[in-house]
C-alpha cells in the first residue's frame, strides 16, 4: 500500500467523521517537548489548542491520564450509556503511551514514577497496534494519544488501520512493518524475529530484577477545594516544600 501523497483540502474534524473517516489524533505534546528539552517541567501548565468549537458534545471520549485497556474500558461505558440515551456522538480515545494498571482514580499522576520515571511503562509499538485495533472495532472513529506518545506511537495507529483507511502513512516508509526490515539483519536469529507473529506473541521483560511490577500509588486524599490544590502565582516557599516533604515521608511510611 501506497503512502499518501499531495494535499487534501482541509476538512472540518466533524465533517471527515461524518464521512466515516478513522481520524488520528495526537495530544501529548507537553511530554513529548519536555524530553526533547524545549520546555520547563514545573506548572506542567497544560496548552490546549481548541480548533474546532463548533465539534462540542458530538464527539465523546477521554484523553489522557489512564492507559490503553483503561481508557478503551471507559470508552466502551461511554457507548453503552449513549445507546441507553438514545444518543448519537462519535466516540474519541486518547490513552497515554503508558502502561498504569495499578493507578487509582486520579490516573498517573498518583503514580510514584510520575513525571520523571514512567519510562519502563511505555507500550511498545505493537500494543500500539493492538489499542488502535480494539478502539476501531469499539467504534472509536477519533484514535489517538497522549502523554508518552510518541511519532512512532502514532504510526503505528495509521498502519494498523491502513486497509481501513486506504493508505499508508508517510512515515511508513522509513521501515518494514511488522518487524519486516529484519530479514536482511546480519545476525540469524534477529532475522528469524522479521515476522509479526514473533511481535505480536511476545511477552516483554523489563530487565529491573529489584523493582517491583506494579506500583503502590499516592493516595493523599487531596480534593479539590483543599489549599495545597490550589495553583498559585508566586513562588513555591523553601518552608512550603519542606512541609510537602515531611508529608511525603509520612504517607510514605503508611
Ligand atoms: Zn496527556
Amino acid at each position: 500500500m501506497a503512502p499518501v501523497g499531495g494535499k487534501k483540502a482541509k476538512r472540518g474534524i466533524l465533517e471527515r467523521l461524518n464521512s466515516g473517516e478513522v481520524v488520528i489524533g495526537d495530544g501529548g505534546f507537553v511530554f513529548a517537548l519536555e524530553k526533547r528539552g524545549y520546555v520547563k517541567a514545573g506548572p506542567w501548565t497544560p496548552e490546549a489548542a481548541v480548533e474546532h468549537p463548533e465539534a462540542g458534545a458530538s464527539i465523546v471520549g477521554v484523553n489522557c491520564h489512564f492507559d490503553p485497556t483503561i481508557s478503551l474500558q471507559t470508552v466502551k461505558l461511554m457507548k453503552e450509556g449513549l445507546e441507553a440515551a438514545r444518543l448519537k456522538a462519535h466516540l474519541m480515545s486518547q490513552p497515554l503511551a503508558y502502561h498504569t494498571p495499578d493507578c487509582n482514580k486520579q490516573g498517573f499522576i498518583d503514580l510514584p514514577e510520575f513525571p520523571f520515571g514512567l519510562e519502563p511503562r511505555v507500550t511498545t509499538r505493537w500494543d500500539i497496534q493492538k489499542y488502535a485495533r480494539e478502539a476501531y472495532n469499539l467504534g472509536v472513529r477519533y484514535i489517538g494519544g497522549c502523554c508518552g506518545f510518541e511519532p512512532y506511537h502514532i504510526r503505528a495507529i495509521a498502519e494498523e488501520l491502513a486497509p481501513e483507511r486506504g493508505f499508508l502513512p508517510p512515515a511508513s516508509e522509513k521501515h518494514g512493518s511488522w518487524g519486516s526490515g529484519l530479514d536482511m539483519h546480519t545476525k540469524p536469529w534477529i532475522r528469524a524475529r522479521a515476522r509479526k507473529e514473533y511481535w505480536e506473541n511476545l511477552r516483554i521483560a523489563s530487565g529491573r530484577p529489584y523493582n517491583p511490577s506494579l506500583s503502590k500509588p499516592d493516595a493523599w486524599g487531596v480534593t479539590k477545594g483543599t489549599s495545597e490544590l490550589m495553583q498559585q502565582k508566586e513562588a513555591t516557599t523553601e518552608q512550603q516544600l519542606r512541609e510537602l516533604f515531611e508529608k511525603q515521608k509520612f504517607k510514605s511510611a503508611q
